[in-house]
């Protein structure tokens, strides 16, 4: 019997392959198109001829968590205990995974906020458990009363991505507050924060989950250098909870992959010391303007932007069709591939918005911009 009966390819996988077989330009799946920093580069190649090519520690490289502390310490004012409060993952994906595997027994709840990312119900469901979904506000504003109605006793965690993919959208200093508020209420509930993204915000600071004091007991951090690095394809992440949380995380970690690959620790450790994040968002934060001003005068309306390199779009004055088909015909008749938002939903209401990825060099950009002033 299947654990998963209803779930089929990713989307990223399938709209990767059709911008593949017909041509088209790959604003769909979120990863960039440029090169590494020459820095990393010359890292890693130095690294190769060394002796670290065996098993690390299983919880991870000591040399990258203590610089992962010391990030956490510098941007979030929190110190961790890398002997019992981190763990490096094979990704957030695996992070998520685990965390999810760690504490979901059969039957209790998940609260998922849609739209979300596609690996959390899978997880859940592999653990069991009971996905619950609740779509946000129409501007992406998280929907506290339907959050606090679907809590019962039943509920053993809440995933939350911040800031958002696919919107781009990042909680505000309120919006934590309430958060606090609801869960004063409900002490068995525990926290997924997925923040991935969290060097990658432009108009207001991001709030992680590992500043908040009244919330840290509670919760398990999510993260990736993927995206803040430009390495998706070196898969390494990271986890960071309180000792009791970790402990036993730690132990389903031990038997799913034990240690994480360790050429990608060892140099991701060494480049941690050389680089600037600031300036990670910086670039991110040209190249969302650069095409958004692209876009200004096509018929796609454009979302608000605050984080990630995801730029949202709304085709209402182009088509009728449904996101899905929208997007396949995007590729075939225009050669630019994209993601439709209604995926990630369990019952979307909005159809008809598509997901740009910007992680692209300028000249793939301007290339995708003229073809999709066209449409
Ligand atoms: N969560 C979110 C919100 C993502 O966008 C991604 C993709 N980077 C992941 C988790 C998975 O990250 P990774 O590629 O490090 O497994
Ligand atoms: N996180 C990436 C995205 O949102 C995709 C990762 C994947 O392909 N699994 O596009």
């Amino acid at each position: 019997m299947s654990k998963l009966p209803n779930i089929t390819t990713s989307i990223f996988s399938v709209m990767s392959q059709l911008a593949n077989d017909y041509g088209a330009i790959n604003l769909s799946q979120g990863f960039p198109n440029f090169p590494v920093d020459e820095r990393l580069l010359q890292i890693s190649e130095r690294l190769l001829r060394e002796n670290i090519h065996q098993y690390t520690p299983m919880a991870g490289l000591p040399l990258l968590m203590e610089r992962i502390a010391a990030l956490t310490a510098k941007n979030y004012q929190r110190n961790v205990n890398i002997a019992t409060e981190m763990l490096i993952t094979a990704g957030a994906t695996q992070g998520v995974f685990t965390a999810l595997n760690t504490f979901i027994n059969q039957g209790d709840e998940v609260l998922i906020l849609d739209p979300s990312y596609d690996s959390y119900e899978p997880s859940v469901l592999v653990a069991g458990g009971k996905p619950v979904r609740i779509s946000l506000n129409e501007d992406y504003a998280p929907n506290f009363n339907k959050i606090e109605d679907a809590i019962s006793a039943k509920t053993k965690m809440i995933v939350i991505n911040n800031p958002h993919n696919p919107t781009g959208r990042i909680w505000t200093e309120e919006e934590f507050q309430t958060l606090e508020q609801i869960l004063e209420k409900h002490p068995q509930v525990l926290i997924l924060g997925d923040e991935v993204y969290e060097y990658i915000s432009f108009s207001h600071p991001h709030i992680s989950f590992n500043s908040r004091p009244k919330l840290i007991e509670r919760t398990i951090v999510a993260s990736s250098f993927g995206k803040s690095l430009h390495v998706t394809g070196w898969k390494v992440g990271y986890l960071i909870a309180p000792e009791k949380l970790m402990y036993e995380m730690k132990k389903v970690h031990q038997f799913l992959v034990f240690s994480v690959n360790s050429f990608s620790q060892h140099a991701i450790a060494e480049y941690l010391n050389v680089v600037d994040f600031s300036e990670v968002a910086k670039m991110y934060k040209r190249k969302r303007d650069l095409f958004q001003n692209l876009l200004k005068d096509s018929r796609f309306e454009l979302m608000p932007c605050d984080g990630t390199y995801f730029q949202v779009v709304n085709y209402n004055q182009i088509s009728t069709k449904n996101d899905v088909d929208f997007a396949k015909e995007l590729i075939t008749n225009h050669s630019v591939a994209a993601i439709p938002i209604s995926v990630f939903y369990n019952d979307a209401t909005d159809r008809n918005m598509l997901r740009f990825c910007f992680a692209k060099t300028d000249e793939t950009l301007i290339a995708a911009a003229e073809k999709l002033k066209e449409v």
